[in-house]
């Protein structure tokens, strides 16, 4: 094998995307994928996986067609030893035979030789750098760089049939790299870091390159959407620098299920796409696999739309490139770790070190009804005239020019228009927001907090430079524009130029055109539209999307999320999972788990919601949830425990990294660890007051 370095390539900062103001997607290398080719200028694609054992062919090839039929151009089925990688003929065959031509991925861990029986079967096969031809042993061996370079050679002679089959056959290849499972070689040199996962799958991308094979597809993937961004960033940057331009697989892994897994996902993905980076996207959610398609769909969607707009606009313009002139790469801030924008605590409310605020519009709810108070997290007792607050009980709540007929429970701040303001007989806990125009004529301002609408352009206006600064003042950021994002996040670059420190609170407004209705029915037997449905999720992901892109890179101390026509309570909700999935304000437990394939040893959906049930009060904790021993201790990264599938009927218990109870009868397994959170002093009762 010619010498390689086993260094990682040298980067320059801040250039991972085309532009970091226009909407501009990065071109990729075309890859051809049977006959749906990915990256270039085609569709971002929709893929997903199955979770059927694979050596149950009609199961699979049925779970197959549900998938393709919600929308996968590409399914994954897991090939864990030769057996299966030959099954998958057969499954190709029958699908072949009933009209369905959607490629097919062959999943691989740790079994090269499948691998290579696959890769004659399949259109694409999936390795995980981190255990192609490396068993895991959590060693933290200090590598020399001779050892280092001698582990290479041994694994170039371990992969370099594979990438021989692939070239022979028309065979595509993803190299997927997950934190939390990069090999011991990485770790020692790098850790369980973005750069370990990009050099992780460098190091494959350069033999491939050396054996002049370039029909490759790349990933690096994390449960941690924060890691997952920087990672791919970095992978961006370090290709480019290398003079590679391969197609991106976008993923957050185990995301879990329901709205955490929605929010999760659309937190690590979106932000990517927002930067125009993604050639195909696969949702992982604990739920059946037809249920990941729609959601993969509605976050690309939104970038088809926003490209024909912009290039409507951008028509007299030259596209953006990473060479154009209107590539506008300029940024203070570091996109490759997290660090939050430095700002003062406005009056012990806002700002500083505190967690980012929630704020909740009820200016049109019934104010006359302390109940209405529960959509934010209050919840009223009429018995004893009182309202109990919880981890997701909002900190704001903007009434506008409404009033209320009853007493606000004493911690919860009310936010008025100037002008009704400025009319409270009683100002305790109320304040006011005005326009930048109000701000600079009032004569009435508040001694404690003072909230300014105020658009990213403002910042470049007379009337801002005028502005009097105290620490009353926090900024309400909204936005009209069709990159919002951007627009927003260039305003926090320009107040870090300025050295401006004033906490901003992030607003986006959406609003859902109506549409027919169709009926289907709640689980708690209520009548709920599919439209209901639709624009909730629609909801959730613009949302995550919008905000999560900004607070993984520390922007916003306080989020507001303005959608008129959803629940005050979906809102409520929603704004928490945002701020949890991005690691800024931790309100709920949070799961990790996996969304099952054919190694799965039981029903993850089940399993995960009975430790739900009996976990779901424990704030902060992270529990793994995964469905094989083989990839679920590596691949639930940083949980702090973990349940983990080990054979039929058993499971293991993970502290941390740790197995501490190995191969015990399912039907005990959530009392046991139940059992080592409580001899870790982390257990509360779940009624306790906490
Ligand atoms: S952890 Fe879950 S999804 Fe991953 S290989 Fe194991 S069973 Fe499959």
């Amino acid at each position: 094998m010619p010498s390689m370095n086993a260094d990682a390539a040298k980067v320059l900062p801040g250039r991972y995307c085309n532009s970091l103001t226009e909407y501009s997607r990065f071109v990729t290398r075309e890859v051809a994928i049977g006959d749906v080719p990915m990256g270039g200028n085609n569709p971002i694609r929709i893929q997903s996986m199955t979770t059927t054992d694979t050596m149950d062919t009609i199961g699979t090839v049925e779970q197959s067609i549900r998938m393709i039929n919600a929308g996968c151009e590409y399914v994954r089925i897991t090939a864990p030893s030769i057996k299966e990688a030959q099954n998958l003929a057969e499954i190709k065959k029958q699908l072949r035979q009933r009209g369905y031509t959607t490629p097919l991925v062959a999943d691989i861990h740790f079994t090269p030789n499948a691998a290579e029986v696959a890769a004659r079967i399949v259109e694409k096969v999936r390795v995980n750098p981190g255990n192609y031809a490396d068993k895991k042993k959590f060693d933290q061996i200090d590598y020399t760089d001779s050892e280092y370079q001698g582990e290479l050679e041994r694994i170039y002679q371990k992969f370099s049939p594979l990438v021989k089959v692939c070239k022979e056959y028309g065979t595509a290849m993803r190299i997927g790299t997950n934190h939390g499972s990069l090999s011991d070689r990485i770790m020692s040199r790098y850790g369980d870091t973005p750069q370990g996962m990009v050099e992780s799958a460098m190091e494959f991308m350069r033999m491939c390159e050396m054996m002049n094979y370039y029909n490759l597809v790349i990933s690096m993937k994390s449960s941690n959407p924060q890691v997952m961004v920087q990672a791919y960033r970095l992978l961006v940057e370090t290709m480019v620098a290398e003079g590679m331009n391969y197609p991106l697989h976008l993923g957050v892994t185990e995301a879990g299920d329901g709205e955490d897994g929605r929010i999760k996902s659309a937190v690590g993905i979106g932000s990517l796409l927002e930067d125009g980076l993604g050639d195909t996207v696969r949702v992982s959610l604990t739920e059946e696999p037809e249920a990941e398609a729609p959601v993969a769909i509605a976050l690309v969607n939104r970038y088809v739309e926003r490209n024909q707009e912009l290039r409507i606009k951008n028509q007299e313009k030259k596209e953006a490139s990473f060479d154009s002139p209107l590539a506008t790469h300029y940024s203070p801030h570091n996109p490759y770790e997290y660090k939050k924008r430095h700002t003062y605590e406005a009056n012990a409310f806002i700002g500083g070190h505190m967690v980012p605020r929630v704020v909740v519009d009820l200016s049109s709810a019934n104010l006359k009804d302390p109940a209405v108070l529960n959509d934010a997290g209050y919840i009223y007792s009429p018995l004893l005239d009182k309202y109990n607050m919880g981890e997701q009980s909002v900190d704001f709540v903007y009434l506008a020019d409404q009033l209320p007929s009853f007493i606000f429970p004493g911690n919860l701040k009310q936010l008025y228009n100037y002008s009704t303001w400025q009319k409270l007989d009683n100002k305790t806990m109320c304040h006011p927001v005005f326009t930048l125009k109000e701000y600079l004529q009032a004569d009435d301002r508040s001694s404690a907090l003072n909230l300014i609408r105020i658009k990213p352009a403002d910042i470049d206006s007379d009337d801002f430079g005028h502005l009097p600064l105290d620490k009353s003042l926090v900024f309400v950021l909204e936005t009209d524009a069709v990159h919002g994002m951007a627009d927003q996040r260039t305003f926090f670059f320009k107040m870090e130029e300025l050295g401006l420190d004033v906490p901003v609170i992030i607003k986006r407004s959406y609003s859902f055109s109506p549409k027919s209705e169709v009926g289907s029915q709640k689980s708690d037997g209520n009548l709920r539209t599919t439209y209901d449905v639709e624009r909730t999720t629609n909801l959730q992901l613009y949302a995550s999307t919008d905000l999560g892109a900004l607070l993984v890179d520390g922007f916003g101390d306080g989020i507001w999320i303005d959608a008129p026509e959803i629940d005050a309570k979906v809102i409520t909700s929603t704004a928490f999972g945002i701020l949890q999935a991005t690691r800024s304000r931790i309100s709920k437990t949070e799961y990790i788990s996996c969304p099952s394939c054919g190694r799965t040893l039981f029903d993850l959906m089940i399993t995960t919601q009975m430790i739900r049930s009996r976990t779901s009060h424990l704030k902060g904790l992270k529990i793994g949830i995964m469905g094989c021993i083989v990839n679920g201790p590596g691949e639930m990264a940083d949980a702090d425990y973990g349940y983990v599938g080990s054979g039929t009927d058993k499971v293991t218990l993970y502290r941390g990294k740790e197995a501490v109870k190995k191969n015990i009868n399912s039907a005990n397994a959530l009392d046991e660890l139940i059992g080592i959170i409580r001899e870790d002093g982390n257990w509360i009762e779940p009624n306790s007051e906490h």
